[in-house]
C-alpha cells in the first residue's frame, strides 16, 4: 500500500521543530530514521497530515560524555554503535546489542533515540535503556523535562512523550567500574525481532556482594522488565547455583504473551536459559573475571 497523503516539513532548528509540533499537535509525526515510521505509513496504520523530518536540525547528530554520563542526540544512528569505537567503549551493553537490530541498511538510517520512541516491546535498545537506567530529555514550548526510562516506556508502542514534545537526547550512565555486561537474544532469523532478549550487568561492591547485578528482558510483554539480583538474594556473593536459581525465578515471574512465533512456556524457557547464560558471560567479563 501507499501512504495516505501528507505534507512534509524539514525544520532547520529545534525551535522551528517545536513551532511545528505546537501548531499541528496530533496531526504531526516526527521522523528520525523512518525505519519504523515509513512501514506504519505504508500500511496506513499511521495517517499523520504532516511529517516533521528532524534530519536537518544541526546538533542532534552528536554524542558527548559529561560528568553525568553519555548524552546521545536524537539523530545519532544505530550504526554509530558499530562504527564509532569511542561510543562503543562508553556503552558496551548497547555496542553488543546493536548487532541484533535489523540489518546494516536499517541501522544506517535508524536512530538510537527513534528506536526508543517507537517503543517496540521487543526492541533491543529498550532493554538496554531499562537495564542501564537511561533518562530522556524532552523539549516543547511548554518547557523541558527529564524522564527516567521506567517512566518513559508506558506500554507497547506507547511512551510518555507528549504530542508537542521532541525527545532531544537520551542520557546513559557511564559503565560501572569493574562491571561485566552481556546481551543476547533468540529470534527466528538474524535481523528479526527477538522472541526473548536479555541484557545483563554483573557488578560487585567492596564486600563482593552482587546486589546491584541485574538483568532486563525484552519480548516478554508490553515493555521490557528489569530484575535486580539483590532483590532476590540480598547480600549474596559467589554462590555456585545463584545465577541458575535467579534465572529460574525470573522465568517464573514474567508473564510472556504467546503469539505465532512462540508460546508463553517457550518464552519462559528461553528467558531462563538466556538469563543464566548472560549472567555467566557478564561475570566472566568483570574485572575479577569470575562468578
Ligand atoms: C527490516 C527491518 C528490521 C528491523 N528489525 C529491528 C529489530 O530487530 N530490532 C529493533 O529494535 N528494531 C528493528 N527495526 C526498527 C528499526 O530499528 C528502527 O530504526 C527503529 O525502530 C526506529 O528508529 P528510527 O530512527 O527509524 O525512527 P522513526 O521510524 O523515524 O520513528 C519511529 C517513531 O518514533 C518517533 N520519533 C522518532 N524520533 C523521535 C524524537 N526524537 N522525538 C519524539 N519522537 C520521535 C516517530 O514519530 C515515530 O513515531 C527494523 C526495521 C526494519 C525496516
Amino acid at each position: 500500500m501507499k501512504p495516505a497523503p501528507f505534507s512534509y516539513a524539514a525544520p532547520h532548528s529545534v525551535e522551528e521543530c517545536l513551532d511545528l509540533l505546537s501548531r499541528y499537535g496530533t496531526d504531526a509525526k516526527l521522523m528520525a530514521g523512518g525505519q519504523s515510521l515509513m512501514p506504519l505509513l505504508s500500511l496506513r496504520m499511521a495517517r499523520p497530515s504532516v511529517i516533521i523530518d528532524i534530519n536537518r536540525i544541526p546538533g542532534l547528530d552528536a554524542w558527548e560524555v559529561t560528568g553525568e554520563g553519555v548524552r546521545i542526540g536524537a539523530r545519532v544512528r544505530q550504526r554509530s554503535l558499530e562504527r564509532d569505537r569511542a561510543l562503543r567503549a562508553e556503552i558496551p551493553l548497547m555496542a553488543e546489542a546493536v548487532q541484533f537490530i535489523g540489518h546494516p541498511a536499517t541501522r544506517s538510517r535508524g536512530t538510537i533515540v527513534g528506536s526508543m520512541c517507537h517503543a517496540d516491546p521487543a526492541a533491543e535498545l529498550q532493554v538496554c535503556a531499562i537495564l542501564l537506567g537511561a533518562a530522556f530529555r524532552l523539549r516543547s514550548h511548554s518547557g523541558d523535562r527529564v524522564v527516567s526510562a521506567e517512566e518513559f516506556f508506558l506500554d507497547a508502542l506507547t511512551t510518555a512523550v507528549g504530542e508537542e514534545e521532541l525527545v532531544e537526547e537520551v542520557r546513559l550512565p557511564l559503565p560501572v567500574v569493574g562491571a561485566g555486561y552481556s546481551f543476547s537474544e533468540v529470534s527466528r532469523r538474524h535481523g528479526d525481532f527477538a522472541m526473548v532478549s536479555v541484557g545483563c550487568i554483573v557488578t560487585r561492591d567492596a564486600q563482593g556482594r552482587l546486589d546491584e547485578s541485574a538483568v532486563a528482558l525484552g519480548g516478554i510483554g508490553s515493555r521490557a522488565q528489569r530484575f535486580r539480583l539483590g532483590d532476590y538474594a540480598p547480600g549474596a556473593t559467589a554462590v555456585p547455583a545463584l545465577f541458575a536459581d535467579f534465572a529460574r525465578h525470573v522465568a517464573e515471574t514474567i508473564e510472556p504473551d504467546a503469539d505465532l512465533h512462540a508460546s508463553t512456556e517457550y518464552r519462559r524457557a528461553l528467558a531462563a536459559h538466556l538469563v543464566q547464560q548472560g549472567l555467566d558471560v557478564a561475570a566472566s567479563r568483570t574485572e575479577s573475571g569470575a562468578q
